[in-house]
């Protein structure tokens, strides 16, 4: 059975990274009628935040990314249902326990030592090592201690972090993405697992829970490639001490997201921030398609596809091993395919948000439904991302159209006054229906001699404010004649 994890550290806004490491274990695990297990890594109290948490929780539900095993329940808005799964608690903070335990099983075993070097002493033969040459990594000096030499250093009043004993031969691996990779002893040394204030480490409750959690492939970003053989190495001493079910899970590793002048995508990042995306108007299964294609695709030539056709089709062999870069701009078009995908009682509905407080700017009142519903259907094929459609029909709602200087002046141009009055006149006279008043428009132009596009743009901006928005003439009939009629004459006066 398949058995997968996705398990973030609550710390900061989620980001996009994040989220294809989630998407792709979700993937991996619908693929294969396996399990997902949303395990919550908050060791680290100075860093985690419930904060932090809650949005973990409320992006994983936003983009549908539904968990098997997590601390609480997938369609549980808040928090009635507690931890979900047989191997809970889900949250590390909750496990201390366990890990004390695990951490006092590994020096009885001999797989761990207390070490007593102070970081001073570390750095000192850290820069001595560098200097001739040598590997930079612990050297191994408290590998040994004897029952004496403990006690004098504990006499000393020293305190001891607890290291894990390294093997001294190779580890290697397979990795579903990478291939085959060695990491020789040399280049892998013992490592910190408990601190000297005995709090565990994530070098140590990762691999732990994973064990007992019987995680079977472990699908996560390349940074932690260089982890995988210390946890490698960790899940080994782990079955022979009987903790969990005794197997080593694959990895694959997911290549680096790079980000604008191709360097790594930071979380902090302002490109970066999953909320960025939410507050836009991105659909969660335009998002998630882009960022499925991080590292992945589902055949050549084709970049648009449901989560279902992901799930049918994800295989980790296919994920490419090179990094993949973040391009706004194609997520946008990505994004904007799936809005004109859906049913348009369904854009109608995912428009609401932006129609009201705090997005749009008029007064509640003014708001009038069916009126922006006969517009959806133009803005549907039109809108790359939801929170586009506020400026798109905020004409229709605000008494008077939004004002921006630099349309106006672009349209406003010598002689458009004069266009403008010619069409206030004919559109006065105009049977108010689309088709008539794109006549009215068309005719005022020839009088001035204009094409349809010069003269329609003063009129365009008289009445929403912009020079760009949806088609002009439906968008006229939709806001009424004595409107529009309205807002010319205040453009002329
Ligand atoms: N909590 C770790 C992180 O967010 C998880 C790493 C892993 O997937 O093993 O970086």
């Amino acid at each position: 059975d398949v058995r997968v994890r996705f398990c973030p550290s609550p710390t900061g806004n989620p980001h996009v990274g994040l989220i294809r490491t989630a998407l792709f274990n979700w993937a991996f695990a619908r693929h294969h009628g396996g399990t997902l297990v949303f395990r919550i890594e908050d060791t680290d109290a100075a860093r985690d935040s419930e904060e932090s948490y809650e949005q973990l929780l409320d992006a994983m539900r936003w983009l549908g990314l539904d968990w098997d095993e997590g601390p609480t329940a997938f369609d549980v808005v808040s928090g009635g249902s507690g931890p979900q799964g047989p191997h809970g608690p889900y949250r590390q903070s909750q496990r201390s326990e366990i890990y004390a335990d695990v951490a006092a099983r590994l020096q009885e075993g001999g797989f761990a030592y207390p070490c007593y070097c102070t970081a001073e002493e570390l750095e000192v033969r850290r820069e001595a090592a560098r200097k001739a040459g040598r590997p930079s990594g612990y050297d191994g000096k408290c590998r040994e201690l004897t029952a004496e030499q403990i006690a004098a250093y504990e006499a000393e009043g020293r305190t001891h972090i607890v290291r894990f004993r390294m093997p001294d031969e190779p580890v290697t691996f397979t990795d579903l993405v990478r291939g085959e990779l060695t990491f020789s002893p040399e280049n892998v040394s013992d490592y910190g697992i408990v601190r000297a204030n005995g709090a565990p480490l994530y070098t140590l409750v990762n691999p732990v829970d994973d064990a007992l959690m019987e995680i079977t492939h472990v699908l996560r970003g390349e940074d932690l490639l260089s982890s995988t053989p210390r946890q490698i190495a960790l899940y080994r001493a782990l079955a022979q001490l009987g903790v969990g079910n005794g197997t080593t899970p694959v990895f694959g590793h997911l290549p680096y997201v790079m980000g604008e002048g191709n360097k790594k995508l930071s979380k902090r990042d302002p490109q970066a921030s999953l909320n960025l995306y939410r507050e836009r108007g991105f659909l969660p299964q335009g998002l998630l398609n882009y960022l499925a294609l991080l590292g992945w695709s589902i055949a050549e030539d084709r970049d648009i596809f449901t989560l279902d056709e992901m799930i049918a089709a994800f295989d980790i062999a296919d994920v490419n091993a090179n990094p993949a870069r973040f391009d706004l701009k194609k997520c946008e078009a990505i994004n904007a395919t799936h809005l004109r995908e859906l049913p348009l009682a369904g854009f109608v509905s995912a428009c609401a948000p932006w129609l009201s407080a705090p997005y749009a700017p008029w007064a509640p009142e003014n708001f009038d439904q069916a009126a922006f519903e006969e517009l959806a259907p133009l803005a549907q094929t039109r809108l790359t991302v939801l929170s586009d459609i506020t400026a798109n029909v905020d004409f229709l709602f605000l008494d008077e159209p939004a004002e921006d200087e630099a349309s106006w002046a672009k349209a406003m141009k010598p002689g458009a006054e004069e266009v403008l009055r010619t069409a206030r006149t004919k559109l006065a006279d105009a049977d108010w229906k689309a088709e008539a008043l794109k006549e009215a428009v068309l005719a005022a132009g020839e009088e001035h001699g204009l094409k349809l596009g010069k003269a329609q743009a003063p009129v365009r901006v008289a009445v929403t404010g912009r020079t760009v928005g949806l088609p002009l003439f439906e968008s006229l009939e939709v806001l009424g004649r004595e409107r529009t009629l309205a807002r010319v004459d205040a453009a002329l006066a």
